[in-house]
């Protein structure tokens, strides 16, 4: 038999230790891990010079934008952005334009992506209008829904638990999972309005909007409206001690809770935004070392079980805006995550076996990706190849992502993503592109 191709001389993160061997490829399957010695004949073959590979990584929490949103990214720029930060499958969310809440915008982003990706992309949906409609929706492939608790975005009320309840119960019959964005809305308006009317509108007053409370309410009351349902709540990028507290205990119920923290959370607090300025801003946002301090503490005890960039790309414009109130929040991620990540294992702060859990086996267990996140015979041929030695500096102006800033700007980092494999074939290769859109795969819930 002759197999697409053999990589040979690569160590790789095999079940939780890391082994140098050689690995055989055939139509996007891993089909052996072995001695060289015992690897098929292949077309072709890859030496990796004894770089790092681990399982394909997940990003869960991304938004490609495109559509409406193209100026800020496309699937194209946000899955190149993707592959070249060793993302071999990342998670859309729905809050595009037109917003992704019904099977019918659902199908057309799937039609619209399928041609330029070249990343594997599953998408969300936001809660649609009528609660039929969400069975629609999971047979039109979404990975999930996403539910935005901090604006209204989707059709259902964010004001009311009764509406939401029931929108939960009809996805948990469905058995599919629920990511939220934890803010509560009126509370924060009325932050806000505060704020705004005593013309408060210099950057620290986001965080005094942007409160604790706001997060743990929201938080409470989604786990009240989701009792007795058999809901799969994902709490997306938590911010405080007591979020995470919440979660704890939710955690010890009979309840199905999982949560994710961003890098951005785990490695700046609020005293960055005055050296950083407007270019830090996201929501929920960064907070004292108290709160910085509680996240490492859950990444240490197991209550947070991913880390999700949440890459979202805006012009430089929409985030130099001169009230607070009109910059746009959240930042691009995809091209720094892995080696942030990777310094901090090199800083001893992690482990590589937190790397891996963090952004691959656990979002594809609580996505259902059951053939990604683990390197392994008959798993889906998505590699992520890293320059573990490999020191650089972090430059915004040459991210493939259109949203060329980042609070990172300048930092020294190891681990350079090296090379990125998707579904068997060469997607990044040497800080290039080599693939051309498409080989990315619209990955469907019912891949489970
Ligand atoms: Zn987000």
């Amino acid at each position: 038999m002759i197999v697409d191709s053999v990589i040979v001389n690569a160590k790789a993160y095999l079940e939780g230790q890391i082994v140098n061997c050689c690995i055989a490829l055939e139509e996007g399957k891993i089909t052996k891990i072995g001695k060289e010695t015992n690897m098929p004949q292949a077309d072709e073959k890859t030496d990796l010079h004894n770089l790092l590979v681990l399982p394909g990584l997940i990003d869960e929490h991304v938004h490609l934008r495109d559509e409406g949103r193209a100026y800020k990214e496309d699937f194209a720029s946000g899955t190149a952005a993707s592959a070249a930060g060793g993302f071999t499958t990342v998670l859309d969310m729905p809050n595009n334009d037109p917003v992704t809440m019904s099977a019918t915008t659902l199908q057309k982003r799937m039609d619209v992506a399928s041609r330029r990706i070249i990343v594997n992309v599953g998408f969300y949906s936001e809660f649609p209008k009528t609660i039929p409609e969400i069975s629609d929706i999971v047979e039109a492939g979404a990975v999930g829904f996403k539910f935005f608790m901090g604006t209204q975005v989707g059709g259902e009320n964010v004001d009311d638990d009764e509406a939401i309840k029931e929108a939960v119960k009809e996805v948990a019959k469905l058995k599919a999972p629920l990511s939220v964005h934890a803010e509560d809305r009126a509370m924060l308006a009325v932050n806000e309005g505060k704020l705004k009317q005593a013309k408060k509108n210099s950057l620290t007053e986001f965080l005094r909007a942007h409160t604790e409370n706001v997060e743990v309410n929201a938080i409470k009351r989604l786990l009240e409206a989701s009792e007795g349902t058999d809901a799969r709540l994902h709490f997306c990028h938590v911010t405080s001690k007591g979020a995470l507290d919440t979660i704890a205990q939710a955690k010890k119920s009979e309840q199905k809770v999982s949560c994710e923290v961003t890098p951005n959370h785990l490695l700046l607090t609020s005293d960055d935004v005055a050296r950083i300025g407007s270019m830090a801003i996201m929501a929920p946002p960064l907070r004292d070392r108290t709160h910085l301090d509680a996240l490492w503490k859950g990444i240490g005890n197991g209550v947070i079980d991913t880390v999700g960039s949440d890459h979202a790309p805006h012009t430089l414009e929409e985030k130099n805006a001169s009230s607070i109130w009109d910059v746009k929040v959240g930042v691009p991620g995809l091209e720094t995550t892995l080696p942030l990540m990777m310094t901090l294992v090199r800083q001893k702060r992690l482990c590589i076996d937190q790397v891996v859990n963090l952004l691959a086996e656990k979002p594809a267990e609580i996505f259902g990706l059951t053939d990604r996140g683990r390197l392994g015979q008959g798993k889906n041929a998505d590699l992520t190849v890293v320059d573990y030695n490999s020191q650089f500096k972090i430059d915004p102006s040459k991210f493939k992502s259109k949203a060329k800033f980042s609070p990172y700007n300048g930092w020294e980092v190891y681990g350079k993503p090296a090379k990125t494999i998707v579904n068997g074939q060469m997607v990044f290769s040497d800080g290039e592109i080599v693939a051309k859109g498409g080989v990315g795969l619209v990955v469907r819930r019912d891949e489970a």
